[in-house]
């Protein structure tokens, strides 16, 4: 490969640049794509702008430079050049550039682009470009690059050192995809895909390029996906028939009655445990629809098969209640459980692992603690990964890979949507648990504006009367210098002393000591405890049924998905709920979008599309950690149909 040194035009001071932009070789270059066209490649009149509706009109003229004049006095003073083409006369204002006068000459012809209007019965236009006329010009009769500006790089330099590049590597480069698809999509061969997405001779041809390059990019995607689907299947295993009647005999025993989705996904996690090949699996479902029973009752026939679970949660707090609830519902059974985490003594981190080991312990339940290297197990079966998208790819695969074909269910609150669920997890099944449990009461969501925040107060104060808890959310733990928002800890203070003085309040966040957080989380959990100040660490499987207002500050600050899984933490009983979102004047259009989808919704799949559509698919599944979202060009929301063409033909084509 060769160096950024060797084309022309580039010092130290371009080299820093163009590395800060992430661009270290000729290579990068090429795939430096432009944002946008500038489309020059049609001529205009300036009369056009008498039909013009609009404020203003693009065009692409050809004028004579008829004469000079200024306005205005001092420094204010402005150099204004009269052009006129054969359809009409017109004034370029040239505003802090009268510099300009010396690169016109009366009499002569140029390409003029830029945005006219009509302002004070002329033709004028105050932003333009131009060169002088020639019959092969470098800026115009052309569709032009935009290319994305960062730091220092200026749009002339990047769009000679990407032509140069071109010329340079652009011969080397080898198609990707096989002749036959290029022929049978009519897409363009590589070397002339790329020149023609950075200077493209005609539309159409840069519609062709456009294609092929996201084309291409999806096609490589789903190569890889179907390489990874061969491994996987590589790794087979045995058929075999785990035994169940302890999971019979729990569902029986329950005291409620699972949902149909929740018994479907059941059944589909016990169908994958007996096949030929390992288990991965989504369990997707809203907050609060019941998921922990599901994982809970899929590992009992890998426990009286002799196998171990693993069930992973990603809080400390999670865990210790994941914890209660195994114990709950095992009780009546001889299943051996354990707890481990990053807080539990070295010393009886020892005695789990040595338990573990040796095969004495059925079910374990932790944290990331679970993967930390000594960890080992003698034979683990199934690993659950409660909220996936809370840890990496590599955590979630680090856990799995502690036993022989591990069975590897992941539960997550953000439900996938149907794009995302085809393309890339191609290799994954998802179970879907859509219903809630029956008897769950309704959830208000209202939007508050903070100068009214003694309405929330005084309705908070009427459910609390009425026997009911509440959550406080806010964005900072303490108080910030840089910031100016409400932080948890002065607002429990104030919320203790001044607005709530006749009840008990706590606060929780992530600098509260573990044993403070477990007694108020219990305090909580009883009842003792009727207000909750706390930050977003709310946010992830706590179970309060008590709890029916959730009062989020600052509400602009949270994003979807944090607004949705707090919501989540609220209506879980057969009483109605309410949500506040209480919410500053100055908001981003983004922030009011999102306000808006929370306050219209509840179904956390229309949630998660619309979380996918405002900020992209990156943090919901964890993709962006995965490498997996990073196409250039391509889009999987608007390029819907390519990508199905290219997942299509891939598939024929290699398997
Ligand atoms: P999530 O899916 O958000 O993890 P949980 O598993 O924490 O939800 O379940 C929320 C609550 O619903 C728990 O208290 C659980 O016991 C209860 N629950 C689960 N399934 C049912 C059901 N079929 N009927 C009634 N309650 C249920
Ligand atoms: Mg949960």
């Amino acid at each position: 490969m060769s160096s950024l040194k060797s084309l022309k035009g580039i010092g130290p001071a371009s080299l820093k640049n163009l590395k800060e932009a992430g661009i270290f070789s000729p290579d990068d270059l090429l795939y430096y794509y432009p944002r946008a066209y500038d489309y020059r490649d049609k001529l205009n009149k300036l009369a056009e702008v008498y039909s013009s509706t609009g404020t203003g009109v693009n065009l692409n003229t050809i004028c004579y430079v008829t004469d000079f004049s200024y306005f205005g006095y001092g420094p204010k003073k402005t150099l204004k050049v009269a052009v006129s083409d054969d359809s009409a006369e017109g004034s370029l204002v040239c505003f802090g550039r009268n510099f300009l006068r010396n690169a016109f000459r009366e009499g002569e012809k140029y390409f003029i682009s830029g945005t006219f209007s009509l302002r004070f019965g002329e033709i004028q236009c105050s932003n333009f470009e131009f060169e002088p006329y020639s019959e092969s010009p470098v800026n115009f009769m052309k569709i032009i690059p935009v290319y994305p500006l960062t730091g220092e790089l200026t749009m002339g330099f990047l769009k000679k050192i990407i032509h140069q590049a071109i010329e340079v590597r652009g011969k080397y480069l080898e198609n990707i995809i096989p002749d036959t698809l290029l022929e049978k999509n009519s897409l363009l061969s590589r070397p002339d895909a790329v020149k023609n997405i950075h200077f493209p001779e005609n539309r159409e041809i840069l519609d062709k390029a456009v294609r092929t390059i996201k084309y291409e990019e999806f096609f490589l995607f789903q190569k890889s996906m179907l390489d990874l689907k061969k491994e996987k299947e590589a790794r087979s295993r045995k058929e075999r028939k785990l035994k169940r009647t302890l999971q019979e005999k729990t569902i029986i025993s329950l005291p409620f009655k699972l949902t149909e989705d929740q018994i479907k996904a059941v059944e589909e996690i016990y169908i994958d445990g007996n096949s030929s090949l390992p288990m991965s699996r989504i369990l997707q479902g809203d907050v609060g629809c019941g998921k922990t029973i599901v994982g809970f009752l899929s590992a009992l026939p890998y426990i009286e098969s002799g196998y171990q679970t693993a069930f992973m949660a990603p809080t400390e707090l999670l865990a210790k209640q994941h914890l209660e609830s195994a114990s709950r519902l095992f009780s009546g059974t001889d299943i051996k459980i354990a707890f481990i985490s990053g807080k539990l003594p070295e010393s009886k981190k020892k005695l789990v692992r040595e338990a573990l080991e040796k095969g004495e312990i059925d079910l374990i339940i932790g944290t990331h603690s679970l993967l930390s290297e000594p960890v080992k197990f003698k034979n683990l079966g199934f690993a659950i990964v409660d909220e996936q998208h809370k840890f990496g790819v590599a955590q979630r695969s680090a856990l799995t890979g502690k036993g022989d074909e591990t069975d590897f269910l992941m539960m997550t609150a953000t439900p996938i949507p149907r794009t995302l669920q085809m393309t890339f997890f191609g290799d994954i099944s998802i179970s879907t648990i859509r219903s809630m449990p029956a008897g769950r009461g309704l959830i208000k969501t209202h939007t508050v504006l903070q100068e009214n925040i003694q309405k929330v107060y005084d309705w908070v104060g009427r459910e609390i009367e009425n026997g009911f808890q509440a959550y406080f959310v806010y964005p900072l733990v303490e108080e910030s210098e840089h910031l100016n928002l409400k932080n948890a800890e002065s607002m429990y203070a104030h919320l203790e002393k001044d607005i709530f003085p006749e009840y008990k309040c706590a606060l929780l966040h992530s600098r509260v000591p573990e044993e403070e957080k477990e007694a108020v989380m219990s305090g909580f959990s009883k009842g003792e405890i009727k207000i909750l100040a706390a930050t977003s660490v709310v946010e992830v499987g706590i179970d309060v049924p008590k709890a029916t207002c959730m009062v989020i500050e600052h509400a602009e600050r949270f994003g979807l998905t944090a607004l949705h899984q707090l919501r989540g933490r609220i209506g879980r009983s057969s009483y109605p709920s309410y949500t506040f979102l209480v919410f500053t004047s100055e908001m981003t259009e983004d922030a009011k979008a999102r306000l808006r989808i929370i306050k219209d919704t509840t179904d956390g799949f229309k949630i998660a599309e619309e979380d996918l559509r405002l900020r992209g698919p990156g943090d919901i599944t964890g993709l962006r950690q995965s490498g997996f979202a990073d196409f250039r060009l391509a889009d999987i929301i608007e390029d819907q149909v390519i990508l199905e063409k290219a997942r299509e033909d891939a598939i024929e084509f290699y398997s």
